[in-house]
């Protein structure tokens, strides 16, 4: 299910998502962390940047960190595994419509990106996680997941797509022997959505 609302925080700076692999590392033990995380919003001007109200941007930015968080405590797991898989989300496809010459097999369900457009961000994630021996696929949805780990036995799963998606396919992951690093969306709207390559190069 997609957020209620939508947001880019393609313009923020990189500093800010340190920021929040530095809170992840506090949560739990931090007693104000709800006033750290508005501090954050305050100092890094979410709300200008996304037109977000502030409890939007509260909830964006705790799923971020407790995406985080699970990055973390499965990254030794992750980096053991051998036969890994990128999902990536359709949304993030440079066209939403026909002048996409991706080819879709139903019965993944799955894109297989025909490398029409150099600047795609889907393009440029596959080819890099396919140099790297990721088998990848391009997913119009979560509920696709399962199907694709079940009937392939991947070790470790790569998933992008906005949090809240990825906090429900980490959440339908749990009882499967996998180790998971997620990659959750900068920019959402379900159409010219965004990911940081930087961030998934330093995951893959
Ligand atoms: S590069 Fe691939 S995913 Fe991107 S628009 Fe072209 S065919 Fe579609
Ligand atoms: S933004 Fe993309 S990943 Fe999130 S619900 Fe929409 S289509 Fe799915």
């Amino acid at each position: 299910m997609p957020y209620q609302f939508t947001f880019d925080l393609s313009t923020v700076p990189h500093f800010f998502f340190s920021e929040i692999a530095r809170i992840s590392y506090q949560k739990g033990m931090h007693k104000k962390f709800l006033n750290t995380l508005q501090d954050v919003i305050t100092k890094f001007r979410i709300q200008e940047a996304t037109g977000l109200n502030l409890s939007d941007a509260v909830v964006l930015l705790q799923d971020f960190i407790d995406l985080q968080a699970v990055n973390l405590i499965e990254r030794r797991k992750f980096l053991n595994s051998q036969k890994r898989v990128l999902l990536l989300p359709h949304c993030s496809r440079k066209y939403m419509d026909n002048r996409c010459k991706a080819s879709f097999d139903a019965s993944i369900p799955s894109y297989t990106c025909a490398h029409c457009s150099e600047d795609c961000l889907v393009n440029k994630a596959e080819s890099f996680a396919k140099k790297k021996g990721y088998d990848v696929y391009v997913v119009p949805g979560g509920s696709c997941i399962l199907k694709i780990l079940k009937e392939n036995p991947y070790e470790g799963v790569v998933g992008v797509a906005c949090g809240e998606e990825v906090k429900m396919g980490v959440a339908a992951l749990q009882n499967m022997d996998v180790a998971v690093q997620v990659i959750p969306l900068i920019k959402n709207g379900c159409a010219n959505t965004a990911f940081n390559m930087e961030t998934l190069v330093n995951v893959l």
